[in-house]
């Protein structure tokens, strides 16, 4: 593994070099978003100073350049993941746009009066609404794998939920609200071993870890585009095309179609069929400059330097009387969520946003795991590869700062 030159790194990201409240920033909610790197603002910034123009419509020679460099990045992205084939690429908007494209067509396809639909208790509201309203519509029913009180998944309940009715399971990669890595690999193996498809919400896991989806081999995967180092308003739905084929679009106008008369509509080839209208095209051409920038780097390398980092973090927090961890399990990714005894998280924030440390304080769209925990939210330090064990020192101090305040 290579050693990361942190501080050549830092240098990329203009928003990291910046002061709060009379302090250098530490950015401490990568869960949320990350940070973009200048090669990302400026791709950008070049798309639209050079060759805006709409794509797959225009014979003209920007139209074809913005197309191209378009379908480079739906490209880029199945290696990436080790996708079979780029039309299994589905651009969407963002994970939750992913996951109602995967609810309302999948489940309009495949679910039917009393099917039944497992999700886990540690997903993001994101992979759990848009299934309890196709439920809702179509009179199935959803499920939860439930956990234990650190927050891992009971597998053995899982295997035993599963029976005729169930039509797809759709789970976590690693948990936003609490850093823990799920089994995924073997919640794919026990769904297929009844042959039920498995889509995986990877919105936290990606950016952690190496994802090859023909190892995986999960049938859908997700993401958003900014929280992996690109542009908002991207994202990836993958899919097998033994599916997406099957699967009816999910919005319609321009762009899906193949012939339109006033009588009937043809649909588009894969993966059209799931674009409609004009994409965001200069941010999906930013997201292939992410991409080329953490290739650069190498995920295994972030990985490991993330995976040191917080540990650091959860053994200096654990030094702090009062502090409690919550999801502390081995197989975690990025993610401290936290709580100071007695002090309410939303407070805790605010005071720790006045040393210039971003973290989010609520329950980071995971209600139900706040419900299960009996509490009304966490603090949440969310890691990326240019964080440093000083800002985490920063954050401890602060943490100290804030219980001298609450007496
Ligand atoms: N799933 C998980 C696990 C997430 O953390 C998030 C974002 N917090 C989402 C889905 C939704 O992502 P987006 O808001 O980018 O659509």
């Amino acid at each position: 593994m290579q050693q990361l030159d942190i501080v050549k790194i830092r240098k990329d990201f203009p928003a990291l070099d910046q002061k709060v409240f009379d302090r250098p920033l530490v950015y401490l909610d990568n869960a949320a978003t990350s940070q973009k790197p200048k090669q990302v603002i400026d791709a950008i910034s070049n798309y639209y100073s050079t060759i805006n123009s709409n794509v797959h419509r225009g014979v003209h020679h920007l139209s074809q350049q913005a197309t191209e460099a378009f379908e480079h990045t739906r490209e880029h992205i199945q290696k990436y993941i080790n996708a079979q084939n780029s039309h299994e690429i589905i651009i969407t908007k963002g994970a939750t746009d992913s996951i109602n494209l995967m609810a309302y067509s999948f489940g309009k396809k495949y679910l039917q009066l009393d099917d039944e639909v497992i999700i886990s208790a540690l997903e993001h509201h994101a992979n759990i609404v848009p299934w309890q309203m196709i439920c809702k519509e179509l009179g199935a029913k959803l499920h939860v794998i439930p956990m234990n009180d650190e927050g891992e998944l009971l597998l053995e309940k899982f295997e035993k939920m599963i029976n005729q009715k169930t039509k797809i399971v759709a789970v976590g990669h690693v948990s936003n609200a609490l850093g823990i890595i799920n089994p995924v690999e073997e919640i794919i193996e026990i769904a297929h071993k009844h042959n039920i498809p498995v889509m995986i919400d990877g919105a936290q896991g990606i950016v952690h870890k190496k994802v090859d989806i023909q190892d995986l081999d999960c049938d859908f995967y997700c993401f958003s585009s900014h929280k992996f180092y690109g542009p908002m308003g991207v994202g990836i739905l993958y899919g097998k095309e033994k599916y997406l084929e099957k699967m009816p679009p999910y919005q319609t106008g321009g762009e899906m179609i193949k012939k339109v008369t006033f009588k009937k509509t043809t649909f588009n080839d894969l993966p059209y069929k799931f674009e409609t209208g004009t994409p965001n095209v200069a941010d999906v051409i930013g997201f292939d400059a992410a991409l080329n920038y953490i290739e650069g780097i190498g995920i295994e390398n972030i990985e490991e330097y993330e995976t040191e980092l917080l540990q650091y973090a959860t053994e200096k927090l654990k030094g702090i009387d009062g502090v409690k961890i919550y999801g502390e399990v081995p197989h975690k990714a990025g993610v401290i969520s936290f709580n100071l005894k007695d002090i309410h998280p939303y407070d805790a924030g605010t005071i720790i946003d006045r040393f210039g440390i971003a973290v989010r304080t609520g329950n980071h769209c995971a209600q139900p795991i706040m419900d299960r925990l009996d509490i009304p939210g966490t603090i949440r330090a969310s890691f990326a590869f240019y964080n440093t064990k000083d800002e985490v020192d920063r954050l401890a101090e602060a943490l100290e700062k804030v219980k001298e305040m609450f007496g």
